[in-house]
């Protein structure tokens, strides 16, 4: 019998506890078997009055077809059972979450990760086809996990989209279109084949952290799924990383960026010079492998030599008096303290510069460094603004001055960083190393 609107329903043998989510027609909760083991599963409430007649009975020989599969990446249906106003579904429970939450919650996934999910996705699948079944509805929020300790993905959900004509335009927009194949939103005429657009869609999310053609109404996304235009991101990404790829203007552009290098040098900014040769360099290695004349690629390995000892100079420099600066804020900063005593609000926002700074001096902690120094700034700003003239005054300006040129410094740092090199291919030039260690200077 159901409960009251305000709560889990009744279900014989069940205790039902706290709400684990709900989808377009369903409220999903966990529950403990009342019985025995006081299993934990969790079930899911469909109300009789969101189906139409027809839907009610293909609910049932789906859940009949269900019930015979057991895949280790196919949610479980244990059972199930029907009351007056409702169809319950009882599954096994999965405490990891929906994939929606677990993407979003780290924002993108990394490719590793991304892989193996596609592998037991794509295991799940390959049964279901096997077996003339398609889902028709895949979606991260369809796709559980098993714990968030070791996440094993559980395909659930299913079924339903199949009975529940997903392009009623009652339902249209709530947020499966995103994952559907064009077939399926333009010409609402498909077949087993839209669940592999699906797949593509999950991934591209997985790993940029939205779906390719995010849209806010259901007419934004026709036309985005209808135009020819690029999704940008992809051709943008680092990985692919277009930008290097080898080609006629690898050298031209490698060039120019020397150039700029060597005039900041000379003007004594060796920061900018060394974050610049890196840039060059970024270039350099792809313009190696676009070249075909041996010569030629003997000239350009030469001058690249020069650059990397040169940028290894500017390193050694840098690194130094980034250690005398850093010294100095310190020194600044215990005596700024001394006069704070009385301003907690003050001698937090220092804790949080003090630790950007401990963070500055892990290997590889420069992210990390930059966001506590963005954070201690803009509490030490406000303060800043408020603070009287006086001589706690000028420490206050100094500090502000001290963080500012420590994020800027962690910035090209963290840009250096990124600026990544074909390794693997160098490595048989002999270039590797010193082009990389060059351009890290931790
Ligand atoms: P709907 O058909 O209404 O979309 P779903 O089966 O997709 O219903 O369930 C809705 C949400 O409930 C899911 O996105 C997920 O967050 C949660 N959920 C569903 N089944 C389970 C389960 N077996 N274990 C844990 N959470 C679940
Ligand atoms: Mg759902």
């Amino acid at each position: 019998m159901a409960g009251p609107a305000w709560g889990p329903p009744r279900l014989d043998g069940f205790i039902l506890t706290e709400r684990l989510g709900s989808g377009t027609y369903a409220t999903v909760y966990k529950a403990y078997a009342k019985k025995d083991t006081r299993e934990v599963v969790a079930i899911k409430c469909v109300a009789k009055k969101s189906l139409n007649k027809a839907s009610v009975e293909n609910l049932l020989t789906e859940i009949e077809i269900l019930k015979g599969i057991r895949h280790p990446h196919i949610v479980h249906l244990k059972d199930f059972q029907w009351d007056s106003d409702n169809i319950y579904l009882i599954m096994e429970f999965c405490a990891g979450g929906d994939l929606s939450r677990f993407i979003h919650t780290r924002r993108i996934l990394p490719e590793k990760v991304a892989r193996v999910f596609m592998q037991q996705l794509a295991s799940a699948l390959q049964f279901l086809h096997e077996r003339n079944i398609s889902h028709l509805d895949l979606k991260p929020q369809n796709i559980l996990l098993s714990s968030l300790e070791k996440p094993h993905l559980k395909l659930a959900d299913f079924g339903f989209a199949q009975h529940m004509s997903p392009w009623d335009e009652k339902h249209v927009l709530r947020g499966s279109p995103l994952y559907m194949a064009p077939e399926m939103v333009c010409q609402r005429q498909y077949d087993a084949r839209v669940d592999l657009w699906s797949v593509g869609v999950i991934l591209y999310e997985a790993l940029f952290g939205q779906p390719p053609f995010a849209s806010r109404s259901f007419s934004e996304l026709e036309e985005k799924i209808r135009s020819n235009r690029v999704i940008e991101d992809f051709f943008a990404h680092p990985w692919v990383d277009l930008e290097h790829m080898p080609s006629r203007e690898s050298l031209a552009r490698a060039t120019a960026l020397v150039v700029q290098a060597v005039k900041k040098d000379q003007d004594g900014e060796a920061v900018a010079a060394l974050s610049l040769y890196c840039q060059a360099l970024d270039f350099f290695v792809p313009a190696l492998h676009y070249e075909v004349d041996a010569q030629r690629k003997e000239a350009i390995k030469a001058k690249v030599r020069q650059y990397v000892s040169r940028a290894e100079e500017l390193k050694a420099i840098v690194s130094s008096s980034n250690q005398a600066l850093l010294k100095q804020g310190t020194s600044a900063r215990d005596l700024l303290r001394e006069m704070a005593r009385d301003k907690p609000r003050l001698l937090a926002a220092l804790e949080v510069a003090s630790a950007a700074t401990a963070k500055e001096e892990e290997a590889g902690g420069e992210q990390d460094a930059l966001d506590l120094y963005q954070h201690g700034l803009g509490e030490l700003l406000v303060l800043l603004a408020a603070e009287p003239p006086g001589r706690r005054r000028e420490l206050l300006h100094t500090e502000v001055q001290n963080l500012m040129a420590r994020a800027e410094y962690l910035k090209e740092q963290v840009k250096m960083r990124e600026s990544h090199w074909a390794a693997e291919t160098l490595d048989k030039e002999g270039l590797s190393e010193s082009v990389r260690s060059s351009c890290t200077l931790q």
